[in-house]
């Protein structure tokens, strides 16, 4: 029996997540409730199951009568700790979790926990992929798809859980203590949400606060945020570094992955055989063999894994090849510094579709950089005004603007040559046109084979 037993739990978000975690907590004999401050007209989804469970279920307000008799206030990936029913919640001594805390507390297997601001969906999959080498079982989630806890619970103590942990999560942590923990990077892009620098950073720090001296924790040496992480660490400190090579931890030399540690050198794999493009991936492929080595892959297959791991959907991903020219859906890209990563990916001769909602993002540097490296810049969305100006202003060439985004497609295809190479890497998000990124990289792919 767990702790959850005849306890009463309301859970905030009704995403797939908390449903699934509702399920779990119903199993384990817990009185559960689902919320949600959107209402139920609104969802793609019926609730019938839930219902049928004897789940509760409670849309379109979120107001304190739904805590009462609660035991448990579960927070699904993506709501902020900052609701004043949260609050509330706090205040009344309710126990105010996250999913990922549910998902610690009912797994036998050891946890590694990713966080960062960016990089974490990409290095996540890519540890999955390396930890799956060892031959036990390993379950990977976190942040999108099914809940957390669900996967953990099918894993036993010899596998592994790998979790892709947003700082939203991490707000509600409190025992969670993973075996291996890993910090990518810290830049102020959650600073609407976390008020402060500070606070953000703090957050973040939560994934290793209550790691013991056994647990490692893996951080980015070139990263000063992050860096000085290692002076609040209880575990191992296991730096790695793009930039230079290391007395200790993982790095790059002479074009080679190589990981330093007690005395022992291991090489792992050139940095020109990893598969997934871009500065950026090599510091994620970086942090990856770092915890794949501390779970006990082989470099052997860590660097098989590196040459063949594709990357992940909708992050400079590989669409077609038509008539020479390679197209690329980045449409993850929602704002200028990802789209600067995609544009260092290539050394030139890009065509970029770009614009979309406009989040009023400095520009500067990005246009400096479109200004070198990018042949044709299609603009689209209701950015484009604000995006032709600010590429103008830095000596863009070629500026078009579409009507849409089959034109933007189409003219694309009409100005390709090779050795150019066509990049959706909006720097914008979706909402204008689209309900979210995923959807917008799919339709610009269907849109790309259809050219084929
Ligand atoms: P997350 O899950 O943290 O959002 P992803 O792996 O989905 O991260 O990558 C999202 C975007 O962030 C990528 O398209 C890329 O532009 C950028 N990115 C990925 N890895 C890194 C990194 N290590 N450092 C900086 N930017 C990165």
């Amino acid at each position: 029996q767990t702790e959850f037993a005849n306890k009463k739990i309301l859970i905030l978000g009704a995403g797939i997540s908390g449903i699934s975690v509702a399920n779990i907590l119903q199993r384990l004999g817990a009185s559960v409730t689902v919320s949600d401050a959107k209402p139920g007209d609104k969802f793609d989804r019926d609730f019938t199951e839930l219902k049928e469970a004897g789940i509760g279920l409670a849309l379109g307000n979120q107001n304190e009568e739904l805590l009462a008799g609660i035991d448990y206030l579960v927070l699904s990936p993506g709501i902020s700790i900052y609701l004043p029913l949260v609050a509330t919640a706090q205040a009344r001594g309710i126990a105010v979790v996250s999913e990922v805390e549910i998902a610690f507390r009912l797994s036998a297997a050891p946890m590694v926990a990713i966080t960062g601001t960016n990089g974490k969906t990409t290095t996540t999959t890519l540890v999955g992929e390396i930890l799956k080498t060892t031959g036990r079982q390993v379950a990977v989630g976190g942040n999108i798809g099914a809940a957390l806890s669900e996967q953990a619970l099918e894993v036993g103590a010899e596998g592994f859980v790998v979790a892709e942990i947003s700082s939203f999560q991490l707000e509600g942590v409190s025992r969670f203590c993973p075996r291996i923990a890993a910090v990518l990077n810290l830049t102020p892009d959650h600073l609407d949400r976390h008020r402060t620098m500070q606070v953000y950073q703090e957050t973040k720090e939560r994934i290793f606060r209550k790691q013991q001296a056994k647990d490692y924790l893996i951080l980015n040496y070139d990263d000063k945020a992050v860096r000085t992480m290692a002076e609040r660490a209880p575990g191992k400190v296991v730096f790695f570094s793009r930039q230079q090579p290391l007395e200790s931890g993982i790095f790059v030399k002479d074009g080679q992955i190589v990981l330093q540690w007690e005395g022992k050198t291991v090489p792992i794999c050139a940095v020109e055989n990893i598969k997934i493009k871009g500065g950026h991936n090599v510091e994620n492929a970086l942090a990856a063999c770092a915890i794949g080595y501390f779970a006990g892959a082989r470099p052997a297959a860590m660097a098989e894994v590196l040459k063949t791991f594709p990357g992940v959907e909708h992050r400079i991903e590989p669409v077609a090849e038509i008539a020479g020219v390679a197209y690329y859906n980045d449409s993850k890209a929602t704002n200028p510094e990802s789209s600067i990563k995609a544009l260092e990916a290539f050394a030139g001769h890009i065509i970029l579709i770009a614009g979309g909602r406009d989040k009023n993002t400095d520009l500067t540097e990005f246009m400096k950089l479109a200004k070198e490296r990018v042949d044709h810049l299609i603009l689209l969305g209701e950015a484009k005004e604000r995006f032709a100006a600010a590429a103008a202003q830095q000596g863009v060439q070629n500026i078009h603007q579409a009507a849409s985004f089959t034109e933007a497609v189409t003219l694309a295809h009409e100005l390709a040559r090779q050795p150019q190479v066509v990049l959706l890497s909006p720097a914008c998000a979706s909402y204008d046109m689209f309900n979210n990124y995923e959807e917008r990289g799919k339709v610009f792919k269907e849109l790309v084979r259809r050219l084929g």
